[in-house]
């Protein structure tokens, strides 16, 4: 971040007008080796496209976006004016600062000047002030914010709307500008060159900064003032605000459960029981029901990792800031992975909060704020980043909303990550038993939550939190019972007592006497034994009523996940994703190291089909030992099966691995990204060349079809492949031009779209043409609404995440294949997804 030094500062100047004023602050700079003095040019020009006065007595100009290359540093320097001088008529200048910045260092003055600007008091005081220390402490950026609060409503500085764009909007989520919200605004905010500033009752925020947009704390139905200034400046004003007014990408969120609504939800058959519980059991304490379930065993309290020591001083700053950098983008891959993993398993809503916290990770403030410490404190990448985050976390916390002051646990949680890779240690981090445990703990983080393993974490019982919280929202996808917001009571519980967690009802009996246990155990076990009911049918094949056969297979991407199919009735892999073994890493697996893998999984199927899809690198899954030009669209360039053909050994060695295992059990291979037929004829040859090499069995080739060229070109593809796997998700984002992770057009971005519909109908004709075989697996596959108009389609598999096997299948067993088919005929003559969505729930 920026600094202001009291040698940048000068007082009691005299100045005869604008462009003297211009000059003597230009000077400052010139003479600190900021700027050459060809910039001071620029700064007049500046004032010319528009004036910089800022208001109340305040100016500060800066050059034009085009002249920064004239910028040698970013510097500050402020003159003081006590006689002022006429900035535009009428308009009195009593403080200048000047200010070059190459990028949007700038944002932290801008910031601390609006907070002194409405305060005409302190304004003349530091108009007025013999003390060079008095101006620093009130405008140096780097200094901790001042927290008096600012007045109500505050229009935004009227200079400010002069040097670009801006527009009013109302903040319409049911939540206000909260993390996720916050996060779409600031994904949006960083696509545009210009400079993104929000204004929110009498505060200033950098609208490409996840914490300063926390900071302003805007509920719902707050207006914010968005203001954009730059080449982009109009594009940005109405991207911003039409996804403000849009809802930022937020569906309503529930409204907190309390605990008695929690029982009112319950079926009306475990209502006596509920009030037997809740009115007799001594000891039963009440919090809010989050994830439904009955978990019985021992009590865990969560004890961290004590905090490692961090040496505070470092001497090689250049080392210091490799490290926050390498640690930073190691972090942000980890959580790439989360938002995958968490993606797959519940949904896209649940995975944006990894979103969030990747917004967090890459906070231009808070980098900055890290690095200035590495540079001009001397400090320890580890120490500053430790501190700069404390300092926003704390920020955060002492904010009236509660629902962004507990955005500040999420800070914590991201700057956690990055001390673990830093310090490389444990620090912070969880270590639980190898046994069956209820987990109490103050409130957990989504990264700790996420990687609790269900077999043994039987549920969860925090202190803090709400039913909307992230820990509430995993534990759900988890199937992890949890009781949230019971108090802090819960944390004195004695470890290793047994306790009965009712995530339904909102409660957790501790020591319960043998009759309660008892009646937990046989709740537990009627609940068991609905489940393994489902499971159970689950091996049965999926069958229409009226007899048509639909095979379900598993879309995994780790290797214990080969066993987990089995066992919940899937029946073949539908799609491996093989990312998993080249990410997270500093060098690719070797080919025995994949080899390995891929006979453990395929031996695991038992005879079952694994389609294993050859690396699908590049795009939105970068490898860090794969140095790649940058490429402003990374969808659109190397990646999927490009990236193989560019890097010919690592894609040999894995067709090698994947042939050596197909004699181990029934493999397939698929091509990712195929876009035409000599794309897949090379590919081919190339797996019949190792084949040959290897003398391995035949199998069969096929390829995803997720491009809208090799969906057009279906009929032709089709006389060559053995089979077709359709990714919807990038044959959505590709048909529609919609980023797949792009959240402010996650509900836009539907697969149900008619467009996305027909290429799926085209293309599962073309292949039955030719007596080839068609599958689905993309995410719309577990859409229920969508598998009914896919299998109407004729698809011929379905590929799902491991936890929607038995509910599909149930699905299929319980629909007709002709209301499928009549379905789907309707559905392609609808002229949008909604219409779609609206005709299936129609007919459900
Ligand atoms: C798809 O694009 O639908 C697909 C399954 O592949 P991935 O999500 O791995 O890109
Ligand atoms: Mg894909």
């Amino acid at each position: 971040m920026v600094s202001l030094g009291p040698e940048n500062v000068r007082i009691a100047v005299h100045a005869m007008d604008r462009a003297n004023a211009i000059h003597q602050a230009g000077a400052i700079l010139v003479e600190g080796g900021y700027i050459h003095p060809g910039y001071i040019y620029s700064m007049m020009k500046r004032e010319q496209v528009s004036a910089t006065y800022l208001g109340n007595g305040i100016a500060i100009p800066h050059g034009l976006s085009q002249d920064r290359q004239l910028i040698q540093h970013t510097g500050l320097s402020v003159l003081q004016v006590p006689h002022g001088v006429e900035w535009s008529p009428g308009e009195v200048v009593y403080l200048v600062v000047a200010i070059a910045a190459r990028s949007d260092e700038h944002i932290g003055i801008l910031s601390k000047l609006t907070d002194v600007l409405e305060d005409e008091a302190t304004v003349m005081r530091l108009a007025r002030t013999r003390r060079v220390e008095d101006i620093v402490a009130a405008l140096d950026p780097s200094r901790p914010p001042d927290v008096t609060p600012m007045p109500m409503q505050t229009p935004a500085p009227a200079a400010i709307m002069g040097a670009g764009y801006r527009a009013d909007v109302e903040v319409t989520g049911s939540t206000g500008l909260h993390a996720r919200p916050a996060s779409v605004f600031v994904g949006l905010a960083k696509e545009f060159r210009s400079d993104v500033r929000v204004y929110h009752d009498g505060k200033t925020a950098n609208g490409k900064s996840m914490v300063s947009m926390l900071r302003l704390g805007v509920e719902r139905g707050g207006i914010i003032t968005i203001t954009a200034d730059g080449p982009d400046a109009a594009k940005a004003i109405e991207t911003l605000q039409n996804a403000v007014a849009e809802g930022l990408g937020e569906e309503e969120e529930a409204q907190p459960t309390q605990p008695s609504e929690a029982v009112a939800d319950q079926p009306a058959s475990a209502t006596p029981e509920v009030q037997e519980v809740r009115e007799d059991a001594p000891g039963l304490i009440h919090g809010i029901a989050a994830a439904p379930g009955i978990g019985i065993a021992p009590i865990h309290q969560l004890r961290k990792d004590p905090q490692a020591v961090i040496e505070r001083h470092a001497i090689d700053a250049k080392a210091e800031r490799y490290d926050l950098n390498h640690a930073i983008d190691r972090a942000g891959a980890e959580l790439e992975e989360l938002h995958r993993t968490i993606n797959q398993r519940a949904g896209e809503a649940e995975a944006r909060i990894f979103q969030a916290h990747r917004e967090f990770l890459e906070d231009p403030d808070l980098i900055e704020a890290a690095r200035f410490r590495i540079d001009h404190n001397e400090e320890s990448a580890a120490f500053a980043w430790r501190e700069a985050v404390e300092e926003r976390a704390t920020e955060l916390a002492a904010l009236d909303d509660p629902l962004v002051a507990a955005r500040a646990a999420d800070l914590r949680d991201v700057g956690a990550r990055v001390m673990r890779l830093l310090v490389r240690t444990s620090e912070g981090a969880m270590s639980l038993p190898d046994h069956e445990i209820i987990l109490v703990a103050e409130d957990l983080n989504p990264s700790d939550t996420a990687a609790l393993n269900p077999d043994l974490v039987k549920g969860i019982c925090t202190a803090l939190g709400g039913p909307n919280s992230h820990t509430a929202i995993l534990a759900r996808s988890l199937d992890i019972p949890a009781v949230v917001g019971c108090g802090r009571a819960v944390l004195e519980l004695a470890p290793g007592m047994t306790a009965v967690l009712d995530g339904s009802r909102g409660t957790v009996l501790p020591d319960p006497d043998a009759g309660r246990l008892e009646q937990a155990r046989q709740e537990l076990g009627e609940a068991g034994f609905r489940r393994a009911e489902v499971e159970e049918a689950a091996y049965r094949p999926a069958i229409t009523v009226d007899g048509h056969r639909v095979e379900v297979a598993a879309t995994i991407g780790a290797v214990p996940e080969a066993g987990r199919t089995v066992e919940v009735g899937g029946e073949a892999v539908g799609l491996l994703r093989t990312e998993f073994l080249f990410q997270d890493r500093t060098d690719p697996p070797d080919e025995d190291e994949q080899f390995e893998a891929y006979r453990t999984m395929v031996e695991a199927l038992g005879g079952l089909p694994l389609i294993v899809r050859t690396l699908d690198a590049g795009g939105d899954k970068p490898l860090p030992y794969i140095s790649m030009a940058h490429e402003d669209n990374p969808f659109l360039g190397q990646r999927g099966i490009r990236l193989s053909f560019a890097m010919p050994d690592l894609f040999r060695s894995q067709l090698r691995a994947i042939l050596r295992a197909a004699s181990h059990g029934e493999i397939k291979i698929m091509f990712p990204m195929i876009t035409s037929v000599p794309e897949f004829r090379r590919a081919r040859r190339m797996v019949e060349e190792i084949r040959q090499e290897l003398d391995a069995p035949e199998i069969e080739v096929g390829i995803m079809v997720e491009v809208p060229s090799s969906a057009v070109l279906a009929d032709i593809l089709a006389r060559e492949v053995d089979f077709f796997s359709i990714g919807t998700n990038d044959l959505t984002q590709y048909t529609l031009a919609m980023d797949r992770g792009n959240p402010a057009l996650a509900n836009d971005a539907d697969g149900l779209h008619p467009a996305v519909l027909r290429m799926v109908d085209q293309t599962v004709r073309a292949a039955h043409g030719e007596g080839k075989w068609v599958g689905v697996c993309g995410n719309l596959a577990a859409d229920p609404a969508a598998a009914a108009i896919l299998i109407g389609l004729d698809v011929d598999e379905l590929s799902v995440g491991i936890p929607n096997i038995p509910g599909l299948k149930a699905q299929i067993r319980d629909m007709a294949y002709e209301d499928a088919r009549d379905l789907a005929r309707r559905a392609l003559m609808c002229d949008a997804a909604a219409e779609v969505r609206a005709l299936a729930a129609e007919v459900a």
